[in-house]
């Protein structure tokens, strides 16, 4: 298990609930799409009708599923929860639609990964809330009509470009999720921390929050080593020492990057000198899928400077032969 990865282990599927923010004025960072979302929000409420239908889309851990709880809590209505790859044929999803109260909030997860056929019902669904479904077989099938309450759908996407363009067209409002600043995670840090009923100070938080690749989920799940260690190593107390010993330990090094990040650097240098290289390449020397690389691993690398995207492929920068201790050597 890679501790940094961004994707939920199934007993923090279970621990992330009493994590969640519950409102937006209890959700920290992402101040644009709140500020967006508590507009649209108020005025649909203001109409008393259902909020437009949403599209959150960014890299995995970053809350888009929070958000769509937050959107349900604010609007003051019921969410049901599920995700493309759950959704296997076109039944599955006209029960869910089948559950909706007015108003109501479906929240697709993954929603990229939905079967066509299911995708197709959406459109309908989404613009004029109604699905026409064939029922029966061969000669004696025939399309029943089945009129849905108003509701809004929540989808989340690692990228919107997965999305077709039909299905992308019928959101009213897509936001967009960024990575959070070191501030913004070392206040989830602390709101975790207090939760847990953990006593951290200021420098343990600002160790944490940077060494998380600007990722809540990852944060959470590094404060939860790093207080094992300040308890068994310490006084329970984490502080600035205690949080790089504990990361260290964990081989999260100073920049938030583990052995995959550093492989990845190390590949693209010691075999490629420097690049470019295509992602899939990238991805068959680490042993990984092109998919898993692009969206998990990339992004952070591209943010802090140690990638960059060239029409050619992917070059590794100055700063990542300087991060690794090796001498620069430009390659044209
Ligand atoms: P995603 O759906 O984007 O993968 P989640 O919504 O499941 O991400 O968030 C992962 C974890 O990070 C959750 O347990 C949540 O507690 C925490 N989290 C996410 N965003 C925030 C935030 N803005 N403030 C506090 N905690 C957050």
């Amino acid at each position: 298990e890679r501790i940094l990865s961004s994707e939920a282990t199934e007993s923090e599927e279970m621990s992330e609930l009493s994590l969640r923010p519950q409102y937006l004025s209890q959700y920290i960072g992402q101040d644009k799409v709140k500020k967006e979302l508590s507009i649209y929000i108020q005025a649909a409420k203001a109409r008393s009708e259902s909020l437009d239908h949403v599209l959150l889309y960014g890299p995995p851990g970053l809350g888009k599923t929070t958000m769509a709880m937050v959107i349900a809590n604010e609007m003051d209505v019921q969410v049901r929860t599920t995700s493309g790859p759950a959704i296997e044929r076109p039944g599955d999803l006209v029960a869910l639609l089948n559950e909706l109260e007015p108003g109501d909030v479906l929240f697709i997860d993954e929603i990229h990964r939905l079967p066509r056929v299911a995708e197709e019902l959406l459109y309908s669904a989404m613009e004029d809330f109604y699905v026409d479904i064939m029922v029966g077989q061969g000669p004696t099938s025939h399309p029943v009509h089945f009129e849905l309450p108003p509701f809004t759908l929540v989808g989340a996407t690692t990228r919107a470009g997965m999305l077709s363009a039909p299905l992308r067209d019928r959101f009213g409002i897509i936001s967009h999720m960024e990575y959070y600043e070191t501030d913004d995670l070392k206040e989830i840090v602390r709101r975790s921390a207090d939760i847990f009923d953990t006593e951290i100070v200021e420098e343990g938080a600002f160790e944490l929050a940077r060494r998380s690749r600007g990722t809540p989920r990852i944060a959470n799940r590094l404060l939860k080593r790093v207080r094992d260690y300040a308890q068994t190593q310490s006084d329970g107390v984490i502080n600035r020492q205690i949080a790089d010993a504990a990361l260290t330990m964990l081989q999260v090094d100073h920049e938030g990057l583990d052995y995959v990040d550093q492989k990845i650097l190390k590949t693209m240098i010691d075999l490629y000198q420097g690049g470019p290289i295509g992602l899939s390449t990238l991805a068959v020397n680490i042993s990984e899928e092109t998919e898993t690389v692009e969206d998990m691993y990339e992004p952070y690398l591209i943010q802090k400077g140690f990638i960059k995207r060239t029409p050619r492929g992917r070059m590794a920068t100055a700063k990542a032969y300087e991060h690794l201790g090796y001498d620069y050597i430009e390659n044209k």
